[in-house]
């Protein structure tokens, strides 16, 4: 029987999880199929339940149900301990939950974007979900430092307590100084905003990374107005889902020929 995977979201429609996977599928030679399954807000689990009674293997979960499928999950890899949040499930003898996201972060940025992290100088902006699932694997490569700017300065100061480790917290009108990397993990891209940055942290040498994909960000254009390198996150979309394809399938697939044709 052919192995079945899906996403579950709620909205779901616009997700290119199922085109991602069909793809590494194809280039690996996999027998499965990808679904996009609609939650209902309130029946995330029974939906889960009954993909696995149907022969489910393993899923994606993303908005608004990834801190839901860390409550669900019998068995917690260590990533998804440290993000407090589970963006990949996979079903055995319980529900294995596992966090990705932050190394399809790590990835797109040291293998396709060629910007390595160590001794580096890194402002993540955000301190909700995306960005605390981001920050263990951050640290990971050593930088020289890490700052987390938020709009509610309270919540960037208890992921810095949570991580201690150096990270430092602040305020948008806090930032002054240049930095090596800066992440956009706000949902402020989501609604066409811009959070009230200063341009004095961008820099010719500075890599300014939007979380968001698809299309133009104001953060973006304001990142290359004042001189800065961009990227959009399409290509943090495609290695995390290639990590998750790892774990289920025991084989990595090549992202690069995948993140070309999502992105013609
Ligand atoms: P959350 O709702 O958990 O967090 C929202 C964060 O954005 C908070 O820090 C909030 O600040 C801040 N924020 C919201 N609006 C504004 C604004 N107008 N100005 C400044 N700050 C603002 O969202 P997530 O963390 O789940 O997602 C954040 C982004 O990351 C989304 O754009 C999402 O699409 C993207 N993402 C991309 C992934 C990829 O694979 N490329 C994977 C995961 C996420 P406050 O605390 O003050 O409310």
């Amino acid at each position: 029987m052919t192995d079945r995977y899906a996403v579950f979201g709620h909205p779901i429609a616009h997700s290119k999880s199922p085109q991602i996977h069909a793809a590494f599928a194809r280039q690996t030679g996999q027998d499965m199929t990808y679904e996009a399954i609609l939650a209902p807000l309130d029946g995330f689990a029974d939906s889960v339940t009954a993909f696995i009674a149907a022969g489910g293997c393993g899923a994606n979960v993303t908005v608004p149900f990834k801190e839901e499928a860390f409550r669900l999950s019998s068995r917690l890899s260590p990533r998804a301990k440290h993000a407090g949040a589970v963006n990949t499930l996979m079903f055995d003898d319980g529900i294995l939950g596992d966090n990705t996201d932050g190394a399809g972060l790590v990835g797109d940025l040291e293998r396709n974007l060629h910007c390595p992290l160590a001794g580096r100088r890194i402002l993540l902006l955000g301190a909700g979900g995306a960005a605390r699932g981001v920050i263990e694997p951050l640290l990971d490569q050593s930088p020289a430092e890490l700052v987390i700017a938020n709009r509610t300065v309270g919540r960037a100061q208890e992921l810095a307590e949570l991580f201690c480790r150096g990270v430092r917290a602040c305020g948008f009108d806090a930032l002054d100084t240049p930095f090596d990397l800066v992440i956009n993990a706000t949902a402020a891209s989501l609604a066409g905003e811009l959070p009230p940055l200063s341009p004095s942290i961008f820099t010719a040498e500075t890599l300014a990374y939007d979380m968001m994909y698809g299309r133009d960000t104001p953060f973006l254009s304001f990142a290359r107005t004042h001189g800065a390198a961009t990227a959009d996150g399409l290509g943090m979309l495609v290695e995390q889902a290639a990590e998750a394809f790892a774990l289920w399938r025991g084989v990595r697939p090549d992202t690069a020929p995948v993140i070309a044709a999502l992105r013609t």
